[in-house]
């Protein structure tokens, strides 16, 4: 096979993700390690003051990963034994992970087929006497349909927790994620729209889950190592609750810090590149472009391709076999949760159960979309799928 004079050869991988760090990182890490003080402190302050006013929500809790966020989340709620909590199949293991780490129950409801987000509608009927809460991500960064599930949670004496592990900044009719919901989560894991390395963020407007998480993420003392430290020589704390070890340190908010001033500059770049991809894709019967609402409510942390298998002779896997060949990284998101062992087996699900998210699961891939991306990476990227949609064609 010849590949057409657009295809450029590259000589290393494109990674599939990475972050946009510099100098202002570089500078705000060394500024902290000189500072003598590693652990939670001033810089984890600043970050959630900064957060809060940046999203618009009375309270921001930082924590060191989204996963720490929802298990806080859910047991400010009053998740436990017997519990259940309505979620999606298709989003990452750490969502329905957190829900079984407080022996309740993820009751998985089907996502749409477009946007593959957790299709409102369909939430009601499996609302159940021991449904808790309700557990929406906003899948690839597009806010999922937030007035149907709220008037459900509403009605139901549900909450509403969200997974916005892809959502900073999203916008649902103006309104940034994050302002929405009960308690909201965020991820600034080390490939999330802005990062931290490993880290979360907990964001609320109601005063007692502010209280009652900030207590939960510090081993559930009355008062945590930064306040005894301001008052020298007060040695006395209060162990309220056996709670976890969820604290971000002063490091990783340091670098949060930078990042979260540079947050709309990274989203306008992963715009633009959506913008470059949908129009040079847009003419191809092969392949479908993510549906998306044409403003800028979508934060794009990933671009969803879905393949055409009938217009197609190779599969999905050999497809990204055959971009991995042309040096471009592709991902998958997600495998499905119902048909991961653990899901699977505990809960003796069949892979038709959500036939959305299986059938969705075996056309998508992930093109690499992220602010360090060169011009030259993109244009990479759409020849790489545009020759192998012209090899493989039926
Ligand atoms: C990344 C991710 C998480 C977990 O975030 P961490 O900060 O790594 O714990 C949770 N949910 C979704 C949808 C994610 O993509």
């Amino acid at each position: 096979m010849t590949p057409p004079k657009t295809l450029r050869t590259r000589e290393r991988l494109l990674p599939f993700a990475a972050p946009l760090v510099g100098q202002e990182e570089v500078d705000a890490v060394t500024e902290c390690v000189r500072s003598g003080w590693l652990t939670t402190g001033f810089k984890v302050k600043e970050f959630e003051k900064a957060f809060a006013e940046a999203i618009g929500c009375r309270h921001a809790l930082a924590v060191n990963s989204c996963t720490a966020a929802l298990h806080l989340a859910l047991e400010a709620i009053g998740v436990g034994p017997g519990d259940e909590v309505i979620t999606s199949p298709m989003t990452f293991t750490a969502t329905a992970a957190v829900v079984e780490h407080l022996g309740a129950r993820p009751v998985f409801v089907d996502c749409e087929p477009d946007t593959m987000n957790l299709d409102a509608l369909a939430i009601e009927s499996r609302i159940t006497a021991k449904t808790r809460a309700i557990l929406p991500v906003h899948f690839a960064g597009l806010a999922c349909d937030m007035d149907p599930i709220l008037e459900i949670a509403r009605r139901r004496g549900v909450k509403v927790i969200e997974d916005a592990a892809h959502a900073i900044p999203t916008r649902y009719k103006g309104r940034l994620v994050g302002t929405i919901g009960d308690i909201t989560c965020f991820s600034f894991y080390a490939t999330k729209n802005v990062t931290t390395g490993e880290g979360g963020m907990i964001a609320t407007d109601d005063d007692a889950y502010a209280e009652r998480t900030r207590l939960m993420h510090l081993h559930g003392m009355s008062r945590d190592a930064w306040k005894r430290y301001q008052e020298a020589g007060s040695w006395s704390y209060e162990v309220l609750a056996p709670g976890f070890k969820y604290n971000l340190s002063d490091v990783a908010a340091a670098i949060g810090i930078p990042q979260l001033r540079r947050c709309d500059d990274f989203h306008s770049r992963r715009r633009a590149i959506a913008r470059r991809y949908n129009q040079a894709f847009a003419d191809l019967a092969e392949i479908r472009v993510p549906a998306a609402p044409d403003d800028s409510s979508h934060a794009w942390h990933l671009y969803v391709l879905k393949l055409e298998l009938d217009a197609l002779r190779i599969d999905r896997d050999e497809f990204i076999r055959e971009l991995v060949r042309r040096q471009i990284g592709v991902s998958v998101h997600f495998i499905p949760l119902h048909i991961q062992p653990y899901y699977r087996d505990r809960y003796g699900y069949a892979p038709g159960d959500f036939p959305n998210a299986f059938g969705a699961f075996q056309r998508i891939l992930s093109l690499p979309i992220y602010a360090k991306m060169t011009d030259e990476d993109v244009e990479d990227v759409i020849a790489a799928v545009l020759d192998t949609v012209e090899a493989h064609r039926r």
